[in-house]
Order: structure tokens, then sequence, then C-alpha cells
């Protein structure tokens, strides 16, 4: 119990951090300096200011100094960032494992943020990501990272295979650069037959998404929707699930 809220501390916080990385990586700023300040009025954030979702309810979200609304992205990030690592040390208990796929996890939702915002995967968030593909063929062996080249080249190509097609239908950008390096990285991390269930995921997400916002007009039909955040939840579902799911899927056929 006391591990338990010590990790979902740590999210929070590890969650308050990504908000910083969130907002001044894509500007090309230092995420380390300068210290935090209320983007309206300059007002330095103090200690107490900066706790996880509790300064924002106790601030009501408004900055102290000028009372300009705080985004509700600040507590939003934190809470999903602590539920990430609940939920990996949930299924991963006190290891190695849980560092890593804790991590992981931070840093898609920074990704996916950043995608919301900028409409950018930026390269060096994707070359982090690497570094959990890296740990796996070092820990699992040569059958593993044949598995994870596979990835990384097929996913690679089918994503461009993708862009190339959908620019041409569609007449403009149908799948950024950014996503095809993210899923070949993605290929990398998990090898292929996660990897093609997170991508799985990832496709089936947004459709879902689009068919429940197109028709009540949150998301226009024409509008650009950067496909990031949804390799993010793909990845991620994947990352946690992906081998039960392929094991039930498989169960599927021998019941036939
Ligand atoms: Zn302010």
């Amino acid at each position: 119990m006391i591990i338990t809220i010590y990790v979902v501390i740590m999210g929070l916080l590890l969650g308050s951090f990504l908000n910083v990385v969130i907002y001044r990586l894509p500007r090309g700023e230092s995420v380390i300096l300068p210290t935090s300040h209320c983007p309206h009025c300059n007002h330095q954030i103090r200690p107490w200011e900066n706790i996880p979702v509790i300064s924002y309810l106790y601030l009501r979200g408004k900055c102290s100094s000028c009372k300009s609304g705080i985004s509700l992205q600040y507590p939003l990030v934190e809470i999903l960032t602590g539920l990430v690592f609940y939920l990996t040390y949930y299924k991963y208990g006190l290891s190695w494992d849980l560092v890593l796929f804790s991590l992981f996890g931070a840093l898609l939702i920074a990704i996916a943020f950043i995608d919301i915002h900028h409409m950018i995967i930026p390269d060096s968030m994707i070359i982090i990501g690497l570094i959990p593909g890296f740990y796996q063929w070092i820990t699992r062996g040569h059958d593993v990272f044949i598995s994870q080249i596979t990835g990384l080249v097929g996913l690679g190509f089918a994503f461009l295979l993708i862009r190339l097609v959908g620019t041409r239908v569609f007449k403009r950008e149908a799948m950024g650069l950014g996503d095809v390096k993210f899923a070949a990285m993605a290929g990398w991390v998990q090898g292929w037959s996660i990897s093609i269930v997170s991508m799985f995921l990832a496709f089936l997400s947004a459709t879902l998404l689009f068919t429940l916002l197109i028709p009540i007009g949150v998301i226009k039909r024409k509008q650009q929707v950067p496909f990031g955040p949804f390799l993010c939840l793909g990845i991620w579902l994947g990352s946690m699930w992906g081998r039960e799911i392929i094991d039930w899927y498989l169960t599927l056929f021998i019941a036939l």
C-alpha cells in the first residue's frame, strides 16, 4: 500500500515535469531552467503552487497573482501520468520493467500532448523512445532482436506507404513524417507482433473517436487531426497488454 502511494506520487511529480516539457520543448526552451512562471504576468511559480493536482485545486485553476486561468491540461497530464505509473506497477510489480515501462508511458503522454498542440513529434523524443528497445535486446537476446528489426523496418515502410498513398488520395499530407518515424520506433521497442497490435489499436481508437465526434461536430470532417495521440494510446496499450491480446486472439482460432 505504501509502495503504491509512493509510485503514484512519483507519477504525479513526473507528470508535473512533463507539463514543462510539453510547453517548452517544442518552443526550443530549456526544460530545466529557468523556473516556471505564469505565461500571462510572469509571476514566478512558488514551490507550494507547484504541487501536482493539489495546487490546481487550491488555486481554483487561476494564477495566484493575475488570476488568469491555468489550463486544465496541467492537472490532467499529472493525473494521467500518475495513473500510468499505478497501472504499470499493478502489472509489473517492483522491477526494472516498472521503471522502464512507466517512463516509456510518460514519454508517450508528452508526445501525445505536443502533437495535439504543434502537430509535430520531436525527433529527440523518438530517439529517447528507442532506449527501451536496446534494453529488450540486451536482456532478451537474439530472437527478440530479429523481431525488433523486423518491426522497425516493417512498420517504417508500412507507414511510409500509408503516407504516400494517403497524400495522393486526399491531396494533402495524410500521415506526418513524425508518425512514420514514431511507428518505426514502436516496431523497434515492441517487436513486430506486439507493434502490429499497437497499430491496430491506434487505428481502432481513431476510428471510434471520429465516429463519435464528427456527428456531434467536435471535429469537422476536413479538419487536420494529429494521429500521434492515437499512436501513443495504441503503443501504450500494446506495451501493457499486447501479449495478452495476441494470446486471446490465438485462442479464438484454437476454439474453432
Ligand atoms: Zn499570472
